[in-house]
């Protein structure tokens, strides 16, 4: 399933996104001898919902939206996974997704099991009214799969802190206030501090241990980061609190350069002001097919899937590729990385600091109390830590790729969980 197939001209096929998870799935489970019973459970959904959102629009017209939510697999505990608005969120797409969730959440030892939903939809042409009419008719269609101990959505592409405060409010006025059905929420809600940060932290995190692991200072590191949206930005911020140089940024309307190192928090006052990392002054522009080949050391692609593909592959100048976003890199153009002699440390690793503090958040509302910032972000760095030492030490003991070691560790958590609840 890996590689790709290719067509009668010899040009690979896009291969699906979750053909493309499910590769790294099937060879995870060759080199393990899973059982074939558990990687046919594995390769669909456990439950997919497809629903027709109709939203009064504010012209008054109903527009009719389509969205989904795919619970992948449970046997580790309750689904959990963002929700994405993204006119790219298809059926497909979020079916992927929530496979990754399922083995992200194993990787990081969480207690889940993996979720994702999507509504196909451009928030930024949408108003605030819309969004709010959306969300909650879409809540009222997916609220009888969810539950505390069900499945607990959270932000991702396109939603935010606003998103989950009106998920909640309507889960509330059907069922009660539940505060821990949705985690990302805005702070004063029963939100987690450093829930905002967290995904970028983590990122930040594997990215100062792998420079630890090669010995080299971060200071002569050169960051490239694809993607200013809550990931990109808390990434740039917080790798470059620990030092290392960020040289090139983008976002949606364009990038900018500066080999010599760009300040970010000036860049964040830039940012506030023109709502866009284009036009900073102190660096050169760059468009973000451009900054993806750029000469650099570290590549963060932190914005959508699939840009580093067997088109782009060859031309890229990193040393380590870090997926931030994910599934950024497609099948092919990793197989081309790492004949390049290219690491790519993977999504469910990079990008799991998100998850890992939302399930702070579900164990603070279950409590009904609250940890301070602090603890927050000591408790994200030790799991980051231990699920970091633990997938480079086994890709260090089996000669295998990171993104090989990871699935590796994922599914044997997964499997155990389903041989022990006597599945198969
Ligand atoms: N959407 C994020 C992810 O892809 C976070 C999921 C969550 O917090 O449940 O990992």
């Amino acid at each position: 399933m890996t590689a790709p197939t290719e067509t009668a001209i010899g040009t690979p096929a896009r291969v699906s996104p979750s053909a493309s998870v499910l590769g790294s799935v099937r060879d995870a489970a060759a080199r393990l001898g899973t059982e074939p019973e558990i990687v046919d459970l594995l390769s669909t959904s456990w439950r997919e919902l497809r629903a027709q959102l109709p939203v009064r629009m504010d012209n008054r017209k109903i527009q009719i939206f389509e969205g989904y939510r795919v619970q992948h697999n449970g046997a580790r505990g309750p689904y959990k996974g963002g929700i994405r608005f993204h006119l790219s969120a298809d059926i497909d797409e979020v079916r992927a997704l929530a496979m990754l969730m399922t083995y992200k959440c194993a990787l990081m030892e969480l207690p889940y099991g993996g979720a994702k939903g999507g509504v196909m939809c451009d928030p930024a042409r949408m108003s605030d009214t819309e969004l709010n009419r959306l969300s909650r008719t879409y809540m009222q269609h997916i609220h009888m799969i969810l539950g505390l101990n069900r499945d607990i959505p959270a932000p991702d592409m396109g939603t935010n802190a606003q998103t989950m405060a009106w998920l909640m409010d309507a889960y509330g006025q059907l069922h009660g206030h539940t505060p821990g059905i949705v985690t990302g929420k805005p702070v004063e809600l029963g939100g987690s501090y450093g829930r905002d940060q967290a995904t970028g932290r983590g990122t930040a995190v594997c990215m100062r241990e792998h420079a630890r692991s090669e010995r080299i200072d971060p200071r002569d590191i050169r960051v490239v980061i694809q993607g200013y949206g809550n990931v990109g930005s808390w990434t740039a911020r917080i790798a470059s609190e620990y030092g290392f140089m960020v040289i090139a940024v983008s976002d949606v309307k364009g990038g900018i350069c500066n080999p010599d190192g760009i300040d970010i928090a000036q860049l964040d006052r830039h940012f506030a002001i023109a709502r866009s990392v284009a036009g900073f002054e102190g660096a050169e522009p760059i468009t973000n097919d451009q900054i993806l080949e750029l000469d650099c050391d570290y590549l963060v692609p932190a914005a959508i899937g699939e840009v580093i593909t067997g088109r782009n592959a060859a031309n890229i100048r990193a040393r380590v590729v870090v997926e931030a976003a994910n599934h950024p890199v497609t099948p092919d153009a990793d197989e081309i990385l790492a004949r390049r002699g290219i690491t790519v440390l993977p999504d469910i690793i990079v990008n799991a600091g998100g998850v890992t503090v939302s399930y702070f958040e579900w164990t603070q509302n279950i409590q009904v109390f609250r940890w301070p910032l602090e603890r927050v972000n000591e408790e994200l760095e030790n799991r980051m830590l231990s699920a970091f030492g633990q997938l480079m030490a086994r890709a260090a003991k089996d000669g295998t790729r990171p993104r090989q070691a990871a699935f590796d560790i994922a599914l044997d958590r997964v499997a155990t969980a389903i041989r022990l609840r006597g599945f198969v």
